[in-house]
């Protein structure tokens, strides 16, 4: 079965409507660490890469 991975920016408490999907979740963590980037000023570090860890969704197709 297919499956993807799907991250919204609310969900780690930002006041932001981005939200990010794709079916390799190495590569959802960099459109994550690029917007975190340019939206939010952030850089992913240990503690930030746990939080968005635990807000990314597992979704069946
Ligand atoms: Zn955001």
């Amino acid at each position: 079965m297919a499956k993807k991975y799907t991250f919204a920016c609310k969900d780690i408490g930002q006041a932001c409507g981005f939200t990010a999907e794709d079916e390799d979740r190495n590569a959802l963590m960099q459109k994550i660490a690029e917007h975190a980037r340019t939206a939010h000023s952030m850089e992913i570090d240990k503690k930030l890469q746990n939080t968005v860890d635990k807000a990314i969704k597992k979704v069946e197709m």
